[in-house]
């Protein structure tokens, strides 16, 4: 059957969006002392992981980004976004729980080679 909505509001990348966000917070509030609204280099890094997601080649089939054959941030954003997932990811279980979970199962899935319409 076709799919009519846009690949960007499918479930698993609406979640992808929910966990990284919920990841940067966590990060800026304990790294940078935020309370509420980010801090504007943390709203920056989330607005450029955003559009990632919304540009990835594997939609809603991708594999964890730390898993991914392709890598498309470029070299200063990744290691941005490593340094969150270090700091957030022991503590998203105790503040998002079904987050979590979701996303390990979501990780657990094996990596696509190519993306669709790929070589
Ligand atoms: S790193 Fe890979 S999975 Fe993550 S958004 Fe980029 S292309 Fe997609
Ligand atoms: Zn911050």
């Amino acid at each position: 059957m076709r799919r009519n909505t846009n690949p960007a509001d499918e479930p698993r990348m609406v979640r992808e969006k929910e966990t990284v966000t919920a990841m940067i917070r966590i990060f800026c509030r304990g790294r940078h002392g935020s309370d509420g609204e980010l801090c504007a280099e943390c709203e920056s890094l989330r607005q450029y992981a955003m559009r990632r997601l919304e540009r990835c080649p594997f939609g809603p089939d991708k594999p964890a980004c730390a898993k991914c054959p392709i890598h498309c941030y470029k070299p200063q954003m990744q290691e941005r976004i490593r340094d969150v997932m270090r700091f957030a990811g022991p503590r998203m279980i105790l503040r998002h729980p079904l987050l979590a979970i979701r996303h390990q199962i979501d990780a657990a899935k094996p990596a696509t080679r190519t993306p669709p319409g790929g070589p």
